[in-house]
């Protein structure tokens, strides 16, 4: 299924980029997977994905919406075994070679989209993005390493490309290397596999700044825990630069050896946090200026940027699948963006943002925080191992709910609207002089609302 709509991509493809630049560029492409808004394509060199990222991504990513997929960016890997089908670049299309100082370097490639430029800052993210900044201006090191976390699709990724591009910029000679955690891990065992552990160790201790990305991939396995803690602790010594990101914050990640936890914690430990109404506003007017320039003299009225950043608050990864979807729906129909329009092109993710969280998930995912049974929670007993945990869940269902605070008191076990009141007050109170409740509260809210 995935192949027809991709064989119909590839058509409209090669009508819209011409012959030459078609069987250079995309027919070589092998589609190797389309999940969690990521298109992957199998390339036959880094070069390769990097110039089609470069020049074609957006092509792609636009049909592959048109065509149901909600993909917001693609990922090109050079696969361990060549590809058969791929074809020699052609002599006439072929580009002047850029100057990679990381030819060498086994990293990941890089997404030409994602630079401090196309970042747009608001308050959840704007402690990250000062963070990213200064390391990327590449002076010398002053917090190591650098520790990016929240949840999926806040920027994470986005930031740390953005780093190594200005580094790269600004600073050519410095030896940039940015890979997955699983990448890292991938190379570590083929290492090994090869008997090459020495060179594998050599190359990962010979750059000047190392990222790596989702880092909460290794926590359980263990040698590759213990090969990453010393390339860790041989970076840091020589004062190289250290980029982390992770899902959660140092000490939330299970598994992860405590060295390596308070390694990182070392550093500096900046989260991004959910994306506020601003935030995403300001991510679809980005977004859709660039849209406009691309199909040119299609219109879009006014309301509709606000009202799907007032509807989809998931991840800036949905929101930016569905305004590609619907601009190039609304190209492929001729028609102007309207509420109508986005609401019928769109219904199906907006469904699914309409999921409301309810008290009593609420009330499960607090009591399994803190330990308690979810029966205590809702149950009559003051003990203050059980009472605290049960107003964490009372502000919480005050602050994530619609609900009023009759209803949440019926919810817990009948209680009065002012035990509720009562409660949520007490944590706002300790919320600023208890620095683990306030974690806690992090915590549980980003899970919730995962
Ligand atoms: P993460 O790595 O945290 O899961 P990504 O960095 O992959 O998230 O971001 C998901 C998508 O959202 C990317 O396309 C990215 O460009 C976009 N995005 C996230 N935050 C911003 C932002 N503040 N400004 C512009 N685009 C953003
Ligand atoms: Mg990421």
């Amino acid at each position: 299924m995935t192949n027809d709509a991709w064989g119909r991509v590839r058509e409209t493809l090669a009508k819209r980029i011409g012959k030459n630049n078609y069987t250079s560029w995309i027919e070589p492409l092998r589609l190797s997977g389309l999940s969690e808004g990521v298109a992957r394509f199998e390339v036959p060199t880094t070069f390769f994905g990097d110039w089609v990222s470069r020049n074609f991504s957006d092509h792609i990513l636009t049909l592959l919406n048109a065509e149901g997929h909600e993909v917001g960016r693609t990922e090109f890997v050079v696969p361990s075994r060549p590809i058969e089908a791929a074809k020699p670049v052609r002599a006439a299309a072929k580009p002047a070679p850029r100057a990679r100082v990381d030819e060498e370097l086994p990293g990941a490639t890089l997404d030409a989209r994602f630079t401090f430029d196309s970042f747009v800052v608001g308050k959840p993210n704007e402690l990250a993005h000062a963070a990213a900044r200064r390391v990327a201006e590449g002076g010398p090191v002053t917090f190591n390493p650098l520790f990016l976390y929240g949840g999926v699709g806040l920027g994470k990724t986005h930031l740390m490309h953005a780093i190594a591009h200005e580094l790269q910029a600004r600073q050519p000679h410095l030896r940039v290397l940015y890979l997955s955690a699983e990448q890292f891990m991938y190379r570590f065992v083929q290492a090994l596999r090869d008997k090459q552990i020495m060179d594998f160790k050599e190359i990962f201790r010979s750059v000047d700044v190392l990222m790596v990305d989702d880092v909460q991939f290794i926590a359980g396995k263990d040698s590759t825990q213990e090969e990453f803690f010393h390339t860790f602790n041989a970076l840091v010594d020589q004062n190289k630069q250290i980029v982390i990101s992770a899902d959660r914050a140092p000490g939330e990640i299970k598994d992860l050896e405590d060295r390596i936890k308070s390694r990182m914690q070392c550093g500096l430990v900046v989260d991004l946090h959910p994306t506020d109404y601003e935030l995403r506003l300001g991510i679809l007017q980005q977004k859709a200026e660039y849209y406009r320039n691309q199909y040119k003299g299609l219109a879009i009225s006014g309301g509709v940027l606000e009202f799907l950043a007032h509807r989809i608050t998931t991840n800036v990864r949905v929101l930016e699948g569905a305004l590609t979807r619907l601009f190039a729906f609304a190209s492929l129909v001729g028609r102007e963006i309207t509420l109508e329009l986005a609401q019928d092109c769109l219904a199906d993710i907006l469904r699914a943002s309409d999921r409301k969280l309810t008290i009593e998930e609420i009330q499960r995912k607090v009591s399994e925080h803190y330990n308690i049974r979810l029966s205590d929670m809702i149950g009559p007993k003051r003990l203050r191992n059980i009472a605290r945990p049960r107003q964490v869940a009372m502000y919480l269902a005050k602050q994530l709910t619609p609900r009023s605070l009759p209803e949440i008191g019926r919810r817990f076990g009948g209680r009065d609207h002012t035990t509720i009141i009562h409660g949520v007050r007490k944590i706002e109170e300790l919320m600023t002089t208890d620095s683990q409740l306030s974690d806690d509260l992090q915590l549980l809210r980003r899970l919730l609302q995962a």
